[in-house]
């Protein structure tokens, strides 16, 4: 096939959408593309994967059919739906937008772009999302998908964040989105990234729009996009108790502030020690912390054993757990613990409690039979 080095954008829309129509995959959001279903499955999908968001995205919909069985939720049960998926600032804007909405009056999302960037935690990809893909609107979209396939296709260099990319970017989603299926459009150029044109090993040669592709005639695939400077991970260490009853029946949890990182979840209690220099602090000075914290928060706690270390890596944290099992007896009608909502309990309904994804890999450490 003859390459073309300067592509006209809009050459790429027919066998885009050709391809789309042969090659998509059946995903439950693409059934019924609803406003509220694509809006909830947008949010889902940012910064995770399609195959984890599958279940989640199927068991909201059963539970929250409609924005305003979402909007008349309580909290906890928004994040216990949404508890192992992370970013849960992504439920808990979810939710206050289905409240506002409701209390506005309004049982749908609006259809235009304008409208839908009035709306708490939706920015301008996921407005282009519900605005073409629900509403039919020629309204464009860059996500990471779609930025790989551009910087690939246009042989885009830089960093795609910067602001001269990202008006570039955008300028091309906006001269390549048809009026007539927009949606589709937009669908077919991010399932492209998803599916074929991937970060590694992109599968050029099943690619619909090879003939067109700069990088692919300037042999400059692996190079782009450019790779972006990461952040520093700053790394947090945590002492974290798993206190349970004598017997394992039961563990005492700790809701974490409303705002801030896990917020609303519940959680082991736990206290953060500082590192010693650049190295993770000792083990005994962890087990010490704990039990200084423990006793300010006026438990009575007795550690008797260690378990695995946990990692978990959050986009700004490096986070190390190191978890003692501590036994104490008291009633179990706790209500509080210090200053924060605080509740034992039972090591069989764990689980299915709105926690954090470190709480859940720290779960898989209890004894399965009290
Ligand atoms: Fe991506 Fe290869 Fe297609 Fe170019 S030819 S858009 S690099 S898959």
């Amino acid at each position: 096939m003859a390459l073309d080095p300067t592509p006209d954008p809009t050459a790429l829309v027919d066998p885009l959408l050709k391809w789309y129509h042969t090659h998509k995959r059946e995903l439950p959001w693409r059934t019924d593309p609803t406003p509220y279903r694509v809006w909830v499955s947008e949010i889902m999908l940012q910064q995770t994967q399609v195959a984890t968001v599958i279940p989640y995205f199927e068991r909201w919909m059963e539970t929250f059919p409609t924005l305003a069985d979402l909007a008349a939720a309580e909290q906890e049960q928004v994040l216990q739906l949404w508890s192992g998926l992370g970013y849960y600032r992504r439920a808990r804007m979810l939710h206050r937008a289905a409240q506002e909405l409701v209390a506005a009056g309004q049982l749908t999302l609006p259809d235009t772009v304008p409208e839908l960037l009035k709306i708490s935690g939706i920015g301008r990809y996921t407005a282009g999302a519900i605005a073409s893909i629900a509403f039919n609107r020629p309204a464009p979209i860059v996500d990471g998908n779609v930025i790989r396939v551009f910087c690939r296709l246009f042989a885009i260099a830089g960093d795609p964040r910067s602001t001269d990319n990202q008006k570039r970017l955008w300028a091309l989603a906006q001269e390549m989105v048809p009026e007539e299926e927009p949606g589709a459009f937009n669908q077919a150029l991010m399932e492209l990234g998803a599916t074929v044109c991937t970060p590694k090993k992109p599968a050029c040669l099943l690619c619909p729009v090879q003939g067109h592709c700069q990088a692919l005639a300037q042999g400059r695939v692996s190079m782009l996009p450019e790779a972006r400077k990461r952040t520093q991970q700053r790394p947090m260490y945590l002492a974290t108790a798993l206190l349970y009853q004598n017997d394992h029946t039961h563990y005492l949890l700790r809701q974490r502030p409303s705002e801030g990182l896990f917020g609303g979840l519940w959680e082991f209690i736990n206290t953060e020690v500082p590192a010693q220099g650049t190295r993770k602090p000792h083990v005994r000075a962890m087990q010490r912390a704990l039990e200084e914290h423990l006793a300010e928060l006026k438990l009575n706690g007795r550690v008797v054993g260690r378990g695995e270390v946990v990692n978990h890596m959050l986009s700004h944290i490096k986070m190390t757990v190191q978890p003692f099992f501590v036994v104490c007896d008291e009633e179990l009608d706790r209500a509080q613990v210090g200053d924060r909502p605080g509740r034992w309990i039972s090591s069989a309904s764990l689980p299915e409690q709105a926690l954090s994804s470190v709480s859940h890999k720290l779960i898989a450490q209890l004894p399965k039979e009290p």
